[in-house]
């Protein structure tokens, strides 16, 4: 398929390139030939379909497409389309979305599908306008699902992109800083048909051949202009700027075992970190946390027999629950107390059987102070699927 050139800005980018600037219809070629099969990617000649290019978008968020592939083909399996989606309980979704990570996408995914049905009749916008005005659609997912989706002349730029973009420019300059430049240099190179599958091509690229480390650059079709491939410095490229972590944040949990085999949980305010999820009961967790006033926001017991405050006594667990979030680290001592058996759980917490525990939607932070608080080495889970970042995702 011939591809309509972008004169102007190809003669501004061309600096940056050793011989010549890369061809798009040369990447097009080889994806024609080489695309990889995605659950939820359209085959050569079909339209794909929007729902699943959004879900696929939004699982991959920050995620490997390896750790993605079985909750997508859950989640389709379940929820076939649009509409039954955005009938299902948010508890639900949920639940079936516990070990994906990042459980914010759960929450924006229910909002998303509900104001689709409601502002856009159950179909997709095409418009990367409309799209960002959905909730948990940022710019990148916007332009992505607009491009795959609907073939809008537009340039997604994930982590892949980033990456094959800035060594083909031989961009030094490091990330994030140089984010602006690539995105801008992504423009130059986009042809204005076929946007879709270019963005695809070049995932597809930077997931099997211009990977981060160890480039096979004799078999990339692009290998002819690339300036860091001419420069032979492709695999220090792109350079990432020190990356400065948050503070350590410090907190205590509590896991009340009943005796007559259930724990104590319950479902986390909607906002904040974890937000709508599972857990056992926490302390906040901040910088200053101070564990000798730990113990004063455990969960307090009344008796079945007194009427009145049980005494209950809370052991401290050897050493502490150790989680990175994104933006900090986090600390836990876990807090372990044995519970009469039939005594009822406190306002707003809830029992569940122990051997039920793996069917809960637990983020992978809460397995962990579990099977810490029951002396357990896990709670069964799904594997971690979160990616170091999103550059590796694809
Ligand atoms: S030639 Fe090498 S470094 Fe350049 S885009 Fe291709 S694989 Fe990446």
């Amino acid at each position: 398929m011939t591809v309509a050139a972008k004169e102007p800005g190809r003669q501004r980018a061309r600096a940056a390139a050793p011989d010549s600037f890369p061809e798009p219809a040369a990447l097009l070629a080889w994806f024609d030939r080489h695309r990889r099969v995605l659950p939820w990617r359209a085959r050569s000649g079909e339209r794909p379909d929007p729902y699943r290019v959004w879900l696929s978008e939004i699982m991959l968020q920050q995620t490997t497409v390896r750790a993605v592939v079985p909750f997508y083909v859950r989640f389709l399996q379940r929820w076939g389309d649009i509409r039954a989606l955005a009938a299902a309980p948010l508890e639900d979704i949920l639940k079936a979305w516990a070990g994906l990570g990042y459980y914010a996408r759960a929450r924006n995914l229910h909002a998303c599908v509900r104001a689709v049905v409601e502002r856009h009749g159950a179909e997709f916008p095409a418009s990367e306008a409309a799209l960002r005005a959905l909730p948990g659609i940022g710019d990148y997912t916007a332009a992505a699902i607009a491009a795959i989706a609907f073939d809008a002349p537009t340039s997604p730029v994930d982590g892949n992109i980033e990456r094959v973009v800035a060594r083909l420019f031989a961009v030094a300059a490091p990330l994030p800083g140089v984010k602006p430049e690539l995105r801008r240099l992504a423009r130059e190179l986009f042809p204005r048909r076929r946007a879709g599958d270019f963005a695809q091509a070049l995932m597809d690229l930077g997931a099997t051949i211009c990977t981060p480390k160890k480039p096979a650059c004799a078999f990339c079709p692009l290998n002819e202009s690339c300036g860091a491939r001419a420069r032979g410095d492709a695999e220090t490229i792109p350079r990432r700027a020190p990356r400065r972590e948050g503070a350590l944040r410090r907190g205590a949990a509590f896991v009340a075992r009943r005796m007559d085999g259930y724990i104590l949980i319950g479902t986390r305010p909607a906002r904040g970190l974890l937000g709508g999820m599972t857990g056992v009961p926490t302390t906040e967790w901040s910088r200053d946390f101070d564990e000798k006033n730990a113990l004063g926001a455990a969960p307090r017991f009344l008796s079945l027999k007194r009427k009145n405050k049980n005494e209950i006594h809370w052991c401290r667990r050897a050493g502490v629950v150790r989680h990175v979030f994104t933006h900090f680290p986090l600390e836990l001592a876990v807090y372990e107390a044995e519970i009469a058996p039939h005594t009822p759980a406190p306002k707003g917490l809830r029992w569940i059987a122990v051997a039920d525990i793996a069917g809960e939607a637990l983020p992978s932070l809460m397995r962990k102070v579990v099977a810490h608080g029951l002396d357990q080495s896990e709670i069964t889970a799904p594997p971690s699927p979160r990616a170091p970042s999103r550059a590796a995702r694809r």
